[in-house]
């Protein structure tokens, strides 16, 4: 194994992507390789090697050995300036962090650089300060014989593994990195094998703006049998904190069982959008559009199922469809683009083959379904087209499993306790949206959705303190704000006998 700089240079692209582990990349003298794929275009952007069991143990020691140095004993205003200067350094290159980002997902310039880099930065603001805001309690008691005070104190948990998925990496992972590390934990940070970049290139901010070496470390590869699974199995793994699909978390929770591990998991859903008569109509459809399509649906709080209250159906349905038609699809630097490509052509199968399964199953498409003519640069690229349907049955495939595409089931309904039924109709529920001007109906109907996030007359709409995590298979646990604090540190009790 050697030691390198930096694969990045002063800004310019890298070709080989490798693991960052105790303040330095680290390169492996013979590991498997894999092609990192430019959507957008189909072309290899970089080579990134495959973390094997050693190179895992080496950064979860790393992290270990880190986490019982100075950044444990650094006061909580210390930790707090870093991170502070981490959210400065991210912002100081953003060009860098835009142009790894949308190299490697392909996203449009218009939404990477208002939202992906930005929130990267914005996390580590947010929860800088985290830990000054735990209050816990004091209390005197008197047992038999005698008196006795007891205190509470937040210690971190130790190494936490950050296993990261590929549709909004930056903010993501830094989603849960920032916590973490405000709370005086360390972490290995496992990035989608999709999109390494700007995991990578975060160890340069990390380390200019005096993060103690090992205190954050990545590594990179695929899930099962691979990375992914080395580093949550390792045994000095403290906890393992992530975001991506229910049955990865299923295997995930059964490796952090060993050794009664704790988890915090943010996992699929397939959430529903109800939009009442009594709406503000073009509101909805603005919002229900980006609700759709934003990211070409590659977001986990996207709205796949909308129910639309029977006397504006047909109106909804087409205001739906025009916002769906003037989407520009094309040259992701180009600002006017608004579609961007799926992530890779194995999703593309996946999606279409969920396209090709609404046909069979009877739906009528409004719009698209099918893959758009692009121009010969763009050729080699994931892209499809956004996609609306009506006329399937509930069960149906397209309308109980999430697709992950930028693609919905519209449906009529007739009254509120049908909608609430419908939308609760699901195993998932990560989220909900609400479009209603009856201030009582909107209060009734957010209290019966069974979701962790119910927006009402919005989607998406996050102040960072508010819980975020998912009900039923759409996750466990809440973070944001002083709930990370819950899965991120742990509560002692101290009992001084007066
Ligand atoms: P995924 O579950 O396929 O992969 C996520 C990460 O887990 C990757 O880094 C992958 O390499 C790793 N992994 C896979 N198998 C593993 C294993 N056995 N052990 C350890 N690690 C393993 O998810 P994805 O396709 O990258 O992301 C899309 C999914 O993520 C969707 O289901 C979406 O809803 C969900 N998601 C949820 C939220 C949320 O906040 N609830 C946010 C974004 C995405």
């Amino acid at each position: 194994m050697t030691s390198k700089l930096s694969p990045f240079g002063a800004g310019a692209a890298y070709s080989r992507g490798i693991a960052f582990i105790d303040g330095q990349y680290v390169e492996a003298t013979d590991a498997a390789v894999y092609d990192n794929i430019n959507p957008a275009t189909g072309e290899v952007i970089a080579q990134i090697e495959v973390a094997d069991e050693v190179m895992v143990d080496r950064a979860v020691q790393a992290a270990r050995k880190a986490g019982r140095g100075q950044w444990r004993l650094m006061s909580d205003d210390q930790r707090a300036e870093i991170m502070r200067r981490v959210a400065a350094g991210i912002e100081a290159r953003f060009d860098d962090f835009l142009a790894a980002e949308m190299r490697d997902t392909g996203k449009p310039v218009s939404l990477a650089s208002h939202l992906d880099i930005p929130r990267g930065a914005a996390n580590f603001r947010v929860f800088a300060d985290v830990m000054k805001h735990a209050n816990e309690s004091t209390t005197m008691t008197t047992p038999d014989g005698g008196r006795a005070i007891n205190y509470s104190i937040r210690a971190p948990l130790g190494v936490i593994a950050v296993v990261c998925p590929w549709n909004l990496p930056l903010l993501l992972m830094t989603w849960k990195v920032a916590p973490a590390l405000a709370c005086g934990n360390t972490v290995v940070v496992k990035p989608s094998e999709e999109t390494p970049s700007t995991a990578l290139l975060l160890g340069e901010v990390m380390r200019d703006a005096g993060v103690p070496d090992g205190v954050y470390n990545v590594v990179n590869g695929f899930g099962g049998a691979s990375t992914g699974e080395f580093l949550t199995n390792h045994p000095d793994v403290d906890g393992v904190t992530f975001t991506g699909e229910t049955g990865t978390g299923e295997a995930i929770m059964r490796a952090a069982a060993r050794g009664v591990r704790p988890v915090s998991f943010e996992l699929g859903g397939k959430n529903a959008g109800l939009i009442f008569a009594d709406c503000n109509i073009e509101a909805a459809i603005e919002t229900t559009a980006r609700s759709v399509f934003a990211n070409a649906g590659q977001v986990c709080l996207q709205t796949e199922r909308l129910y639309v209250q029977r006397p504006i159906f047909d109106q909804f349905v087409a205001g739906l469809k025009a916002k769906a038609e003037a989407l520009k699809v094309g040259d992701p630097w180009d600002k006017s683009t608004t579609l961007g490509p799926l992530i890779s052509q194995e999703h593309r199968n996946k999606v279409l083959s969920y396209y090709e399964a609404a046909r069979q199953q009877g739906a009528e498409t409004v719009t698209g379904g099918g893959i758009p003519d692009m121009e010969e640069a763009l050729a080699g690229g994931s892209w499809i087209q956004p996609t609306l349907w009506t006329g399937l049955a509930d069960d149906a495939k397209c309308v109980t499993e999430e697709i992950f595409g930028p693609c919905a089931h519209i449906r009529p309904f007739d009254d509120e306790e049908e909608a609430v039924a419908l939308a609760n109709n699901s195993p998932y529920g990560l989220a909900s949206m609400t479009w209603t001007n009856d201030v009582s109906r909107a209060h009734r109907v957010a209290s019966q959705l069974e979701a962790g996030t119910n927006w009402v007359n919005a989607w998406f709409l996050r102040d960072l303190r508010a819980p975020f995590g998912g009900s039923k298979r759409s996750g466990i646990g809440r973070e944001g704000g002083t709930h990370s604090l819950e899965f991120y540190t742990e509560l002692r009790n101290v009992c001084i006998k007066l």
